[in-house]
């Protein structure tokens, strides 16, 4: 088998053309993206054709942008995509669909959404001189109804995204579960429970377990939060990416998952979940894993030879550019029925006094790293990761395009993906190669 090179991305919010650009920062990052043989980007939004309908719900805020979109990224030299995200409904499943159609009209290979479940499970594949690539993808954030179905002998399926859904428990410590069982008294909610079992409730049964709304808690030592695997969807996932192992040479996985470790989103610690997935993924057969949806880095961990990529970050940040954004976000931030896009941004990233707020106050948000995978013979044999600047700083209509990061602050960059990859034995060193800091996974 010959040798295969793979780059990787995360977070790609992509609402403005690129390829005028011609500073050395950009254009090297483009050179580097090329040398990747299989080149995966994390497609955050969606290219819905007119009219655009908004879904009732977004993934956060409504994203779009034009079908020529696609053309930039391939034009970046990105050939493997993925469409399982929060935002894939942010224009009803039509716009999904929209998506899946120009993807498939431009021969892009794609994974995560299909016209039924089956579909959005199955690997999308490319061919590359270092071998046949298979990219499964699963998304654990989405909206309502985003999910595909398969159709049965009496009914059809239905498009939408491959889920990878969890559970979440709420673990108390012998005292603060006592007082739980009398609040659950008290409202009146074990009382139903009780009868709700009764009448033959096909609810799986907790033993020990309270039950209010959507919260469950179980005793234990200490309090803390624990979130599992839906054990149906996982085993779903494994199962096609056996089927993947043996129709290609590369098996990518990727997993779209905002959820943190505790009560958290969008922050540097997965929860448990993700951390099972990925490792499972990798048990199954998986030559990678790209994690992505935190909009920040997370740890990157080598397990049994293998790279896991707990987050990849924002690679494009152009949230403050988009338009045609749902009435409902208007309404929830107050705003007139005169407002205007730009009305929306500047209520979401600052205070009236101008006060950065949100992800526009914090940096984090706006640096990433694109990790570079040599594989020979099927073994990894060199994994370097290149700092990325997205350009919080900048004026908003270049906001959130991303560059190389200087060399200082590429430094920072991997500083701090390295302290958050310690805690699962890897260690990265920091180089410097020509204008560039790199990070070298040993
Ligand atoms: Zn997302």
């Amino acid at each position: 088998m010959a040798t295969l090179t793979m780059v990787a991305t995360g977070d790609s919010i992509i609402t403005r053309r690129l390829s005028h650009q011609e500073d050395t920062a950009f254009t090297d990052l483009v050179a580097l993206l090329r040398q990747g043989q299989a080149a995966f980007a994390n497609l955050e939004l969606t290219t819905p054709r007119r009219p655009f309908v908004p879904g009732s719900e977004s993934g956060g805020m409504w994203l779009r942008c034009e079908p020529f979109i696609l053309d930039e990224l391939r034009w970046m030299g990105f050939n493997l995509f993925n469409v399982a995200t929060n935002h894939a409904t942010d224009f009803t499943v039509q716009g999904l669909i929209d998506t899946m159609e120009e993807l498939r009209a431009r021969a892009m290979v794609f994974a995560g959404g299909g016209m039924t479940l089956g579909e959005a499970r199955q690997p999308g594949y490319l061919e590359t001189k270092g071998g046949r690539v298979a990219l499964l993808a699963a998304a654990s954030t989405f909206g309502v109804g985003a999910h595909g179905a398969d159709p049965r002998s009496d009914v059809g399926g239905r498009p939408g995204i491959s889920p990878l859904r969890f559970t979440r428990e709420y673990v108390l410590d012998p005292q603060r579960m006592a007082a739980m069982r009398d609040i659950d008294e008290a409202l009146g909610t074990a009382d139903w429970n009780r009868r709700r079992n009764r009448y033959g409730s096909k609810e799986e049964e907790a033993k020990d377990a309270v039950r209010i709304g959507e919260m469950t808690f179980v005793p234990g030592e200490a309090s803390a939060i624990r979130t599992r695997c839906d054990r149906r969807d996982l085993d779903e996932i494994v199962r096609w990416i056996g089927d993947a192992r043996r129709g290609s040479d590369y098996v990518l996985v990727s997993l779209h998952a905002h959820e943190g470790a505790g009560p958290t989103s969008n922050s540097n610690v997965p929860a448990d979940f993700i951390v099972e997935a990925a490792r499972a993924f990798v048990d199954a057969g998986a030559d990678a894993v790209l994690g992505h949806g935190s909009h920040q880095l997370r740890a990157v961990e080598i397990y049994r030879g293998k790279p896991i990529f707990f987050s990849l970050g924002n690679f494009m940040y152009m949230s403050q550019t988009s338009t045609n954004i749902g009435g409902e976000m208007y309404e929830k931030l107050g705003l007139p029925a005169t407002a205007t896009p730009q009305d929306v941004h500047d209520a979401r990233s600052m205070k009236p006094t101008g006060e950065p707020i949100s992800f526009q106050a914090d940096p984090v948000y706006w640096e990433s790293v694109v990790p570079r995978c040599r594989f020979e013979d099927g073994r990894l044999s060199e994994l370097t990761l290149h700092p990325v600047d997205l350009g919080r700083e900048r004026r908003r209509p270049d906001r959130g395009s991303p560059r190389l990061a200087t060399a200082e602050h590429g430094r920072a960059i991997l500083g701090r993906l390295a302290e958050l990859s310690a805690p699962y034995g890897t260690t990265i060193a920091i180089e410097q190669r020509g204008a560039y800091a790199v990070g070298v996974v040993r």
